[in-house]
């Protein structure tokens, strides 16, 4: 496990990152799996339609080209008029939603009804699937706009008509047969295509013959114009999203037109239907996304500020034990690892190291007459000294015990220890912390100075001992100086302080 507190919160960021890519990919891949089962539904919906429609109309033509082929029997007209009615409308075009079928003379007049042998009386010359016929000869089978029938006038009523021509080619008449549009209402209501969807069937012309959802008022209008009907005409099938002019709801079209016949449907599933439930399993799994991620990521940042508490704790403790509880220099325990360091060093190195011997002078004295406690403040007052004045790197102050310091300087050399000496001493003296027990009445140091740039030493331990001499004799002649070893042979000083040395 990691150690660094920052990289915790990055790991717990990069998989929170993963996780949520992993659920955005899932949802776009449901969310186009939505479309595709949209598209395939209103497909096969559009291809239901388009076969019903045109298998039924295909019938019903063929009850018309009977009748008019029946009617250029020779014998036909002869029979007697049962018979003949018998013989010119099969069954075909009595089916639930077909009206009668008329055969009209040239001026419109019916003069054969389907369902009665006395035609009733209807002139169809005004009627365009009469018109149509009689001004070209050519239409075949044609397919009328909407209209309400005269002779019941039960519901709206497309018409489908064939031309009756003289052997001659001269216009004869029409064979013209009615579809009740309810025909086409329920088969869009059998088919399901959601709360949104809608389904239309209208005339290549643009005339609207049925809708779904169905609306009275509409039927008959004319879409011309509209952007989704003029796509209908670019193709003969295709798909796209489009808005419906008629209720302006976006949806998913699927259109075909009806081989051999003038018409075409479409059926659009609403976009809102299409991505509901999509939308409503991406809010479910995206909220149990989300609050993994956060629960992910809010573990990692208190994971990490216990790791780096435990640090800063551990690192405490690590000072600690490194340094000397009343003056905050380094103890003895880490005096000696750097003294070692340092002293293999200088060997590999050659440059000079020195070291500093430091004690208060009439310690002892201080405290019987300052106490304890302005005792260990005095101790603090001069570790400072000690501190300020060796602050090179690789320079080491440490408290030696009680009321004795060291300094270790490498790269030193014999002046400039004692150079550095003698700046702790005046140091010290300039702290004037008033001592009237000593003879120069303020708190002073003695120190003691060895230097391997001066005097070469066998060992380590020969290097202290040089040091601790030179600070007896410091104490020697008289405390609050500096002196460094080997010390030259003194005369005896007059001023001599004459209290007990070490
Ligand atoms: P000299 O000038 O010869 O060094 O005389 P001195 O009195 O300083 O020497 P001595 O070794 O006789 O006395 C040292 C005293 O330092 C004894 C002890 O009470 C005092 N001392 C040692 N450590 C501490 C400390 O942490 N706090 C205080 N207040 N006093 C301490
Ligand atoms: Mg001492
Ligand atoms: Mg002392």
């Amino acid at each position: 496990m990691t150690r660094r507190p920052n990289v915790v919160i990055v790991i717990s960021l990069v998989l929170a990152g993963a996780i949520l890519a992993i659920a955005i990919w899932l949802l776009a891949q449901m969310r186009e799996d939505a479309l595709r089962r949209a598209q395939d539904a209103a497909q096969n919906v559009s291809l239901l339609v388009q076969r019903d429609v045109a298998r039924n109309l295909e019938l019903y033509d063929l009850s018309l080209q009977a009748v008019v082929a029946g009617l250029k029997q020779p014998g036909v007209m002869a029979l007697p008029p049962a018979i003949r009615q018998l013989v010119l409308f099969d069954g075909a075009a009595t089916a639930r939603d077909m009206g009668s079928v008329l055969v009209l003379d040239e001026a419109g007049n019916t003069i054969f009804d389907s369902r009665s042998v006395v035609p009733r009386h209807l002139n169809g010359a005004d009627r365009d699937y009469f018109k149509v016929q009689r001004d070209s000869p050519d239409v075949g089978l044609y397919v009328s706009r909407p209209f309400v029938s005269r002779l019941n006038r039960e519901g709206v009523r497309i018409a489908l008509s064939r031309r009756i021509s003289h052997p001659d080619g001269s216009f004869a008449g029409v064979v013209v047969g009615t579809l009740r549009l309810e025909y086409f209402q329920r088969l869009f209501d059998g088919m399901n295509l959601g709360n949104g969807g809608s389904m239309a069937l209208m005339l290549t012309d643009g005339t609207l013959l049925m809708r779904r959802p169905y609306d009275a008022k509409i039927i008959g209008i004319n879409l011309t114009g509209t952007p989704n009907y003029t796509r209908f005409t670019l193709q003969d099938s295709g798909e796209f999203f489009g808005t419906a002019a008629i209720d302006g709801v976006e949806r998913w079209y699927a259109f075909r037109h009806i081989e051999h016949f003038p018409l075409l449907t479409d059926v659009a599933i609403s976009t809102r239907d299409i991505y509901a439930s999509w939308r409503h399993r991406a809010w479910i799994i995206g909220s149990l996304i989300g609050a993994l991620d956060l629960t992910l990521i809010a573990l990692a940042v208190l994971f990490s500020q216990q790791l780096r508490r435990r640090q800063e704790v551990e690192e405490a403790l690590r000072v600690l034990a490194r340094t000397d509880g009343l003056t905050g220099l380094n103890n003895r325990r880490t005096f000696e690892e750097r003294a070692q360091e340092a002293w293999l060093l200088m060997q590999r190195s050659g440059r000079p190291l020195s070291m500093l011997l430091i004690d208060v002078d009439n310690f002892k004295g201080f405290n019987d007459l300052y106490g304890h406690s302005a005792g260990d403040d005095a101790l603090v007052a001069v570790a400072r000294c000690i501190d300020v004045n060796a602050r090179r790197p690789g320079d080491v102050a440490a408290r030696y015990g009680g009321e004795e310091f060291v300094t270790l300087l490498p790269d030193t050399d014999g002046s400039g220890a004692a150079q550095i000496a003698e700046q702790i001493r005046s140091a010290v003296q300039a702290l004037e912390l008033r001592h009237v027990a000593s003879a120069h009445h303020v708190l002073t140091v003695s120190i003691g100075i060895a230097c391997t740039g001066t005097h070469a030493f066998g060992s380590y331990r020969e290097f202290v001992n040089a040091a601790d001499t030179a600070l007896y004799e410091a104490k020697d002649a008289g405390r609050n100086r500096s002196l460094s070893y080997p010390v030259a042979a003194r005369a005896e000083s007059p001023g001599m302080v004459t209290q007990p040395g070490r």
